[in-house]
């Protein structure tokens, strides 16, 4: 096998992983449903919240409001208190999430989108977790490329660290239409065996007979980059964001991200990507110093004037 290369096998691969994680993994009460709107609400309280902590709040949170429509039905300021009282971070998530139940309730007739894309459009919901409601609640989404499951494939099969080559062989890896087991699955592995300090055997990985770092004893990961202490600092990304808008009569959010990060990407959920800038202008919104309106459909930042 040539370095980088998925196993010739794949199908005894997949099995071997679908089988482990259905024999036993981590209960989590979003795991129990295919609805779309509970899996929305565990997906956005999870981006950065430990998920044992969530479980708590995401039951809270739908005794309060158990449907989209009553979400959209919510007092907005209800909803950040919520989101406040139970520390699940951000307020601008609380805010979204309230948005984007009106947006179901009024343009999509109570039914969520079931494709990426459609969940893409709307208010907060970057590619990650459209991908991932897709996923869960549609059995309808693509292969997940987090930092867990680059983890994953970097030791099991030497991939390289590079965005393409995650993305290409998580593809070829995920079989066809089972996004909802498999991602769950990769995701477990990542979590719980190939962990920073793997526990291939404690925890019985499925794939230490193909894994290039179970044999070698490399048991390297990829690169995560880290932050200098000032550049990358948030207060300088907001200095940033209202440079880039005094040029212009507003921007839509793509075109504004390379203007502030030369790596800006509106893939992923972290620093850099289009979910982090989103979180980046509602601050600035909160803070009265930018507006965001809508515009054919996209979302136009600009000053506040
Ligand atoms: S054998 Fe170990 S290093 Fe390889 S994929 Fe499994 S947990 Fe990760």
């Amino acid at each position: 096998m040539n370095r980088g290369d998925l196993p010739a096998d794949v199908g005894a691969v997949r099995t071997a992983l679908i089988d482990w994680y259905e024999t036993d993994h981590r209960e989590y009460p979003w795991r129990e449903t295919d609805e779309p709107y509970p899996i929305l609400v565990s997906e956005i309280m999870s981006q950065q919240t430990q998920l044992d902590r969530v479980v708590d709040a995401w039951e809270d949170f739908l005794n309060r409001w158990p449907t989209v429509a009553d979400l959209a039905a919510a007092d907005r300021g209800d909803v950040v208190a919520f989101w406040s009282g139970h520390s699940l971070g951000y307020n601008n998530r609380a805010k979204y999430l309230h948005e984007a139940a009106t947006q179901i309730v009024e343009e999509y007739d109570g039914e969520f989108p079931q494709s990426p894309d459609g969940l893409a459009e709307l208010m907060g919901v970057g590619p990650y977790t459209a991908n991932a409601v897709a996923s869960f609640a549609f059995n309808n989404g693509d292969a997940v490329v987090d930092t867990n499951v680059k983890r994953v494939l970097y030791r099991a099969f030497s991939i390289p660290d590079e965005d393409a080559a995650f993305e290409d062989s998580a593809a070829e890896l995920m079989p066809a239409g089972k996004s909802r087991v498999w991602n769950n699955a990769i995701m477990e592995l990542g979590g719980v065996a190939c962990e920073k300090t793997p526990q291939c055997d404690e925890e019985g990985c499925p794939w230490r007979e193909w894994c290039d770092a179970y044999q070698t004893g490399d048991f390297t990961a990829p690169d995560v980059p880290t932050q200098p202490s000032f550049e990358g600092s948030r207060r300088q990304m907001r200095g940033r964001v209202i440079g880039a808008l005094k040029d212009g009569d507003g921007f839509e959010l793509d075109d504004l991200g390379p203007k502030v990060r030369v790596d800006y990407s509106p893939e992923g959920d972290g620093e850099g990507s289009r979910e982090w800038l989103q979180e980046l202008v509602g601050d600035l919104v909160e803070d009265g110093l930018v507006a965001t309106e809508r515009r054919d459909g996209d979302v136009i930042v600009s000053l506040q004037r």
